[in-house]
């Protein structure tokens, strides 16, 4: 095993090495890396990826699912731009800690080069998250259907709740049309059915 302590105290000579050094020291990130994710587990991925990091960072990932740490100049080349972008887009996922970094000195240029990995565990801790907070969220719709009634305009102008709907005398506030009682049990179905939905989605990930 070369891992490679933190390069403490010696002057770095670059600007790019300069910089704080942005990722955490992982253990053994040489392994936990090279998994192989199924189709459904790799969709799950880049969904998380594409909702934190923006559709931009996912041939990054890609390259990174394949390896288990890669330069950043490589990274730069395969995805064809150039280094300052890259790292954007890697600062992107970092954020995120969806990727993590090691830096090790280049012999022969003698300055720092950070290798980047994807953190395979992360990604799906993120993903549980992400899923609980819409879970939370379509709950609260659910309740909020469930126990108001509803008023809309016949001509689609506004939908309010039967507070707002008696504030307004029962007339719609933009076209004046008296407001009718609207029967919102299919929405609280169509809700119910995303519930269920997004239980699915983290038991179908053994998550
Ligand atoms: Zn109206």
């Amino acid at each position: 095993m070369k891992r490679k302590k933190a390069v403490g105290i010696k002057k770095v000579r670059r600007k790019a090495a300069a910089r704080k050094q942005p990722a955490k020291k992982r253990q053994c990130g040489k392994e936990e890396n090279v998994q192989h994710f199924s189709n459904r587990q790799m969709e799950a991925i880049f969904n998380v990826v594409r909702e934190v990091a923006g559709e931009d960072t996912i041939p990054i990932v890609r390259i990174l699912l394949k390896k288990r740490s890669i330069s950043e100049y490589d990274i730069a080349n395969m995805i064809k731009r150039d280094i300052n972008q890259t790292r954007n887009l890697l600062y992107a996922l970092h954020k995120s800690n969806l990727v993590y970094s090691i830096r090790k000195k280049d012999k022969i240029k003698g300055w720092y080069i950070y290798y980047w990995s994807f953190d395979g565990q992360r990604v799906f801790e993120l993903y549980k998250k992400i899923n609980e907070r819409r879970v939370q969220h379509t709950k609260s719709l659910i309740e909020r259907e469930d126990g108001n009634c509803f008023f809309a305009c016949p001509n689609h102008c506004i939908r309010l709740d039967f507070e707002q709907a008696m504030n307004f005398n029962f007339k719609c506030p933009e076209c004046g049309s008296l407001m009718e009682r609207e029967d919102n049990t299919k929405k609280v179905e169509s809700l119910k059915k995303d519930l269920l939905e997004l239980s699915k989605q983290c038991k179908r990930l053994g998550l």
